[in-house]
């Protein structure tokens, strides 16, 4: 079975739809494992969260979610993202508010456990560290561990050798060897911030434990037009073109 892992879509349909082709091209999946953060920022959250159910899927819950829909206060977020958020709240109907609301914090699906932020606080913490993606692992019941947020494609790996826990480069393919735990970041769809503008996402081949990261160009300018039409933040829209 192979399924398509993605995180941080943010509104961003044409990055999402280029996503779901490339999806297409290399074979489909049986299911798509969304980690949160559908919609924020960009200009198209319902139609983002329609898309997205057109297809086998589960999600978690990010916090631009439940921001959008008023589960949690705009006050942590920046002047940017809370301004996004009240856009993207007055542009959501009752059917996306009604999807958004009944998501889920935490998912298990094989053994992996699916989360937003980090199984501490799935709609709050950044898992940046080595020693955080350690102790995320403690407390899972699963093996693995995958995760957005940060929007910055990331592996850690705990080997059950030493039980030291590294932050390792990221390759094309990763193989999920017996003696290790993962904790894995595909990257943002809609928004990366790890200075590659192109949407991230990854494809698990999970007869062959192997898991491959993927990099997809979109219409940039497109979105961009949008979200100037649309007011949303100047910064919101320019980061697009340079990936940060
Ligand atoms: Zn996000």
């Amino acid at each position: 079975m192979r399924y398509a892992i993605i995180a941080d879509i943010h509104s961003n349909l044409v990055a999402f739809r280029a996503v779901l082709d490339d999806i297409a091209h290399r074979g489909g999946a049986e299911e798509i494992w969304c980690l949160g953060d559908i919609v924020g920022y960009g200009p198209e959250p319902k139609e983002c969260i329609e898309l997205l159910r057109e297809y086998r899927h589960c999600s978690v819950a990010g916090n631009h979610d439940w921001a959008a829909i008023r589960k949690i206060d705009v006050s942590d977020f920046n002047p940017m993202a809370a301004a996004a958020c009240n856009w993207t709240a007055s542009h959501l109907d009752e059917i996306s508010i009604a999807y958004l609301d009944a998501l889920p914090l935490v998912l298990e699906r094989h053994d992996f456990t699916l989360v937003h932020g980090s199984p501490y606080a799935p709609v709050e913490e950044y898992i940046l560290s080595s020693y955080r993606a350690k102790e995320s692992l403690a407390i899972l019941s699963t093996k693995h561990c995958l995760l957005g947020h940060s929007h910055v494609p990331m592996l850690f790996v705990l080997s059950s050798q030493d039980s030291d826990c590294r932050l390792v480069s990221l390759s094309h393919e990763i193989h999920l060897n017996c003696g290790e735990r993962l904790v894995v970041n595909p990257g943002s769809v809609g928004q990366p911030r790890d200075g590659d503008p192109r949407a991230s996402y990854m494809l698990l081949d999970n007869a062959h434990r192997v898991l491959y990261h993927y990099r997809v160009e979109y219409d940039i300018l497109s979105v961009q037009d949008k979200m100037r039409c649309e007011g949303l933040p100047c910064r919101l829209t320019t980061r697009l073109s340079y990936g940060q």
